[in-house]
């Protein structure tokens, strides 16, 4: 054999020919195809948690983002709610299929966050939940009899809604994405960016990417975990033009003969998913279109893989679980 240790192409690989007679078509691109098969079959899993003062416009968002009341706290549903004593947090899933691929869509609402007399702490519940998740799939995985599949309810990502004040970050949104940025993966949006005009938003945005950068915030797609110079490229651009200022809505309004999802406002219709008038399509197509694959790995591969260390170091590495124990692991 004539090639050491490295990558050989193969010569006419998708049959295309032109190369040696003798390495014919082996067929490895095919793997692409085979994947594509098992993932439609098995469909996967997302999960999106929203946190922010109330008010702010994360249930109406969520809604925009899937098209659907996928959070069912909108304030068209039953309107008024009443302010919890303390942080909520609710889980509420839905299978959303497109082009004949499934999603498992899980919402993860916070209700009362910033709504204390003191919020001192109000992180702890949703840092708690977040664990709760690492925890439930580390013991799925060190069971001897292991599902095939492990349910995965592991949040992937975060979005923090910042409150479209103009002047700067609240103590409360300094503090919950410090604490927040090292356990997942945290997205900052400015939330109902039609309430400022197009100078104030971008003054503001400015002024949130100093401060996030001041306080040493790490928000998602973090600059550590850029693969290769075409990703880093590819996210400069991304981190360049965060936190996405947002709009949501889910009225219509007759624009050009369209139908189209917006805001009326003295100015006139904000149209939602038009990039002259809000990041919102900028954002979809981030989280959705782009980045959904990579926020899942990141969340395993880094976020996940941190609290397992952790957890079995301070389990004095990883016991064997006896074979008459495999729904309860010691952990
Ligand atoms: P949540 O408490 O953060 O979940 O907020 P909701 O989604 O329930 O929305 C609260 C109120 O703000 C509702 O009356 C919404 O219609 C309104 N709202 C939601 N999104 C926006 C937005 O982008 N801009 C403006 N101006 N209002 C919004
Ligand atoms: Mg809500």
């Amino acid at each position: 054999l004539s090639g050491g240790v490295g990558v050989d192409r193969v010569p006419g690989l998708g049959h295309s020919g032109g190369g040696s007679t003798l390495l014919g078509y082996i067929g490895i691109d095919t793997i692409i195809e085979q994947m594509r098969k098992k993932t439609m079959k098995a469909g996967f899993d997302f999960n999106i948690m929203i946190v922010g003062y109330s008010g702010l416009g994360k249930s109406t968002l969520v809604n925009t983002l899937f098209k659907s009341q996928v959070s069912r706290w909108s304030s068209g549903w039953g309107g008024e709610h009443k302010i919890p004593k303390t942080v909520e947090i609710k889980a509420v899933s839905h299978v959303i299929e497109e082009g004949g691929v499934k999603m498992k869509l899980t919402v993860i609402d916070t209700p009362g966050f910033g709504d204390q007399i003191n919020n001192e702490n109000c992180w702890d519940p949703i840092s708690k939940y977040i664990n709760e998740q690492y925890e439930k799939f580390l013991k799925e995985e060190v069971n001897i009899a292991r599902k095939k599949r492990i349910p995965d309810t592991r949040v992937h990502c975060c979005l923090y809604f910042i409150s479209p004040t103009g002047h700067s970050l609240r103590q409360l949104d300094i503090e919950f994405m410090k604490h927040l940025s090292r356990v997942v993966n945290i997205i900052p949006v400015i939330a109902k960016s039609d309430t400022m005009t197009p100078d104030e938003k971008n003054e503001f945005k400015h002024r949130v990417r100093k401060e996030l950068e001041t306080y040493g915030i790490e928000y998602y797609p973090q600059n550590e975990f850029d693969d290769d110079m075409e990703d880093k490229n590819e996210n400069d651009k991304i981190r360049e033009a965060m936190p996405f200022a947002v709009v949501g809505s889910d009225k219509e309004y007759q624009v050009n003969g369209k139908r189209v999802l917006g805001r009326k406002t003295a100015w006139g219709v904000v149209e939602v998913e038009n990039p002259n008038h809000c990041e919102f399509a900028l954002l979809r197509d981030f989280l959705i279109r782009s980045h959904l694959q990579d926020l899942k790995e990141v969340t395993h591969n880094i976020h996940y893989e941190t609290y397992r260390a952790r957890r079995l170091n301070d389990n004095g590495g990883l016991h064997p679980i006896s074979a008459n124990n495999t729904q309860e692991s010691n952990l």
